[in-house]
């Protein structure tokens, strides 16, 4: 099922942008920025204007012996920016290579994979403000990272729309090969480059998860949710084979699609909308969905794994 938006625009240049959002000030319409729409579910049509950006450039900033920084247009798509940087063996986002969506919304979403988060690479973001039309330069430390949460989807959610996006990668090889599939690659005997790192990634997400222009979803649609200590342990009590990973002294992380499965939920069907059967965190629609349909099956999902295992799962997909 399709929803419709009042207006849509899309600008190319942050002068154009400025100009648009003195416009959409004085109609008092609302407003919401979108990047690839690839992690939104649209539960109606929407009752105002969509942002869009076309902001589009890829520009070295400074290099040295052992860094190199790249300013990013916002409106780049994310997976056409880790093929370049993998193209020249520059080492940082290869982790990170297929997520569907655009340069912008990683910075929001602080997109993660296979043990990277964006914000290791991240040094800043240039945003506007939506309310005045200032630019502002937030610098890493401030943008409040944590597992795919910012600053920009927690206390400034809606008031800035990001521009431009700084990376800092590394020249020389600095890898991350804990994630089980990429082991293989240590045993290789060689160090892999930057671009065998992208193309292992590449390969391990064709076989998991939908294309989007063949299945639509919006990946994984629930976060891992994090939990004491003392709550795994109740759980590995009963279930010796839990899959956890440990985040901290007192916190675990344990895979939302573990919980999932558990429940008897993959591959199951709710009206037009499923669960994925080869990775049941991922809700597909398969039969002309609609937005009820997902939202039921989501809400369904939550409550059986709730009363299964008392755990709460939290959707990682924006409800609009
Ligand atoms: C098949 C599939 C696999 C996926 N795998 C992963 C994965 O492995 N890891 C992961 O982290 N995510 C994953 N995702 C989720 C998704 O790719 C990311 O969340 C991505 O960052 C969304 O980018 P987008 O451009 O489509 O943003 P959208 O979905 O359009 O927007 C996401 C949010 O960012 C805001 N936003 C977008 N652009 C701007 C801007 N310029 N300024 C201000 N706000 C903005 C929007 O308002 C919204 O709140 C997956 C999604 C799919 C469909």
């Amino acid at each position: 099922m399709h929803v419709k938006a009042q207006q849509f625009i899309t600008y190319d240049t942050v002068d154009e942008l400025v100009q648009v959002l003195a416009q959409l000030r004085g109609s008092g319409e609302r407003i919401l920025h979108i990047g690839g729409g690839s992690n939104l579910l649209f539960t109606r049509d929407f009752q105002g204007t969509l942002l869009h950006s076309g902001i589009k450039y890829i520009e070295e900033v400074s290099r040295d012996d052992r860094e190199i920084v790249f300013r990013v247009g916002a409106g780049v798509v994310w997976d056409d920016f880790c093929a370049e940087m993998a193209r020249n063996n520059f080492y940082g986002p290869e982790n990170l290579s297929y997520i569907p969506g655009e340069v912008g919304a990683s910075a929001i979403q602080n997109i993660g994979a296979y043990g990277v988060e964006v914000d290791s690479i991240i040094r800043a973001v240039e945003a506007i403000e939506v309310a005045t039309g200032m630019p502002r330069v937030f610098e890493v430390s401030e943008c409040e990272y944590g597992y795919r949460d910012s600053i920009f989807k927690n206390r400034l959610q809606g008031q800035y729309i990001v521009t431009a996006v700084v990376y800092r990668l590394s020249v020389v090889p600095v890898v991350h090969l804990d994630y089980g599939p990429l082991q293989e690659l240590k045993s290789r005997g060689e160090m892999p480059t930057a671009q065998v790192i992208r193309d292992a990634v590449i390969d391990i997400r064709r076989s998991k998860l939908p294309e989007p222009s063949e299945l639509g979803s919006a990946g994984s649609f629930f976060k891992n949710p994090v939990v004491p200590v003392e709550a795994y342990r109740q759980l590995a009590a009963n279930y010796t084979q839990v899959p956890h990973y440990v985040v901290n002294e007192q916190q675990i992380k344990i895979p939302a699609a573990w919980l999932i499965e558990q429940c008897g939920w993959k591959g199951k069907r709710h009206g037009g909308a499923a669960v994925y059967d080869k990775q049941p965190l991922i809700l597909v629609n398969e039969q002309q969905a609609t937005p009820a349909d997902i939202m039921e099956l989501a809400d369904l999902i939550q409550q059986s794994v709730f009363e299964k295992f008392h755990i709460h799962l939290h959707p990682e997909v924006n409800y609009i």
